[in-house]
């Protein structure tokens, strides 16, 4: 069995995510301009209703469009891995936050996923969001996925496992929604890097 080191660092971990294997880059956090708070988008239903209250003036898909432009700005740190790029979505499963399919969700998510093809960046299939049981889709969901594939990006399945039952949780899966977003090949991460293979 090979082993390798990586982390996934976040736009305000710190230190830097030099001497790994690989890294993962994400955001998970919104700055508060009014209230000088960082809420962390991905944790408590309240903490993100208070947010969109309190920071973005009570519009939620400018809370969305910041969130987005967080994750441009892990994208331009140019991580080999670019970590579930729409968590945004993760407590808005029922739709009661914001519209998924509104064109400004959709608009913010696409300058998201084109900067994390201008920085060569691979897009995790992340299942983790199911095992958690807090969505039914992966990150990102199928659109996105088929628009990463238009941009001829390379993508990586991944668990973001924080037990070992989750480790390959989904991966079925998460190939097949690879494959019905039209791409032919996946990345994986060996021993020598990482590396393309044929779905
Ligand atoms: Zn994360």
């Amino acid at each position: 069995m090979d082993i390798l080191c990586g982390i996934e660092w976040d736009l305000l971990s710190e230190g830097t995510p030099k001497g790994f294997d690989y890294w993962i880059g994400s955001a998970h956090h919104l700055y508060g301009k009014n209230t000088g708070k960082y809420y962390e988008i991905n944790f408590r239903p309240e903490d993100l209703q208070d947010c969109i209250n309190n920071d973005f003036d009570g519009d939620p898909l400018a809370a969305v469009e910041a969130y987005f432009a967080e994750v441009e700005k892990i994208a331009a740190k140019k991580p080999d891995i670019l970590g579930h790029i729409d968590l945004v979505k993760k407590l808005n499963a029922d739709g009661s936050f914001f519209d998924e399919e509104s064109p400004r969700y959709k608009a913010a998510a696409l300058r998201a996923l084109q900067a994390a093809r201008e920085n060569d960046c691979i897009l995790e299939v992340n299942t983790g969001g199911i095992y958690r049981g807090y969505r039914k889709d992966f990150y990102p969901g199928a659109w996105l996925l088929g628009e990463w594939n238009k941009l001829g990006g390379r993508v990586i399945i991944t668990a973001d496992a924080h037990d070992t039952a989750a480790l390959t949780f989904g991966f079925d899966e998460a190939a097949a929604a690879i494959k019905a977003a039209s791409f032919t090949a996946l990345t994986v991460l060996t021993v020598n890097g990482f590396e393309e293979q044929e779905l």
